[in-house]
């Protein structure tokens, strides 16, 4: 079976489990993720928003326009890099999606990260930070990539703050794109890995 029919058999999954129904019935759309099947770097936020949720793809809103700035900044595009959430429908309003329901959705992030299989993962933000790195907190490790085995497989995460809390904090803004500045490096490590 290729990525994409992979890809596609996971949301049906997740439709017929009805994971999340309370997400479900005030969504518009699951929204899976976005960006090339074979990529070495997987970035993942915390939940579609709502531009996200009406067009079905993620990060297309004020916070992606500013990803998609940094990932130019480090001479790469959207091709380069898969894009997803650990929660996949919207939350009612933005409201932080809640443990149970990023407990919901983790196993089929997991099962996401087998199929496209990047050798690194980015974290935007605490809630998809919190489920790589337990008990961390993000302003001591942000920027610091770490290896970390999950179902078996070691990956580099390099956890990052989110772009949606940095767009206006100009200290955080310049840390974040400073951190994201070196991921070309990482990549580069994680390859000769
Ligand atoms: N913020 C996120 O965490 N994800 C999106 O898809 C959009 C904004």
């Amino acid at each position: 079976m290729n990525k994409q029919t992979q890809l596609d058999q996971m949301a049906a999954d997740i439709r017929t489990k009805n994971v999340c129904p309370d997400l479900a019935t005030h969504a518009t759309q699951l929204v899976m993720g976005d960006g090339n099947l074979n990529a070495d770097i997987v970035i993942i936020g915390e939940a579609p928003g709502k531009k996200e949720d009406l067009e079905g793809v993620p990060f297309i809103g004020a916070a992606g326009k500013f990803l998609n700035e940094m990932l130019t900044a480090a001479h790469m595009d959207r091709s380069d890099v898969y894009i997803t959430n650990i929660v996949k429908y919207r939350p009612p309003n933005n409201r932080d999606p809640s443990p149970k329901e990023k407990a919901e959705f983790w196993p089929y992030l997991v099962q996401q990260l087998d199929i496209i299989d990047p050798k690194i993962i980015l974290t935007l933000g605490r809630h998809s930070m919190e489920y790589f790195l337990p008990g961390s907190k993000i302003g001591e490790v942000h920027g610091h990539p770490q290896p970390v085995t999950i179902d078996g497989r070691t990956r580099i995460v390099m956890p990052l703050y989110h772009p949606a809390a940095a767009l206006y904090n100009g200290s955080l803004r310049q840390t974040l794109i400073d951190d994201f500045l070196q991921v070309p490096d990482i990549i580069n490590q994680a390859k000769r890995l």
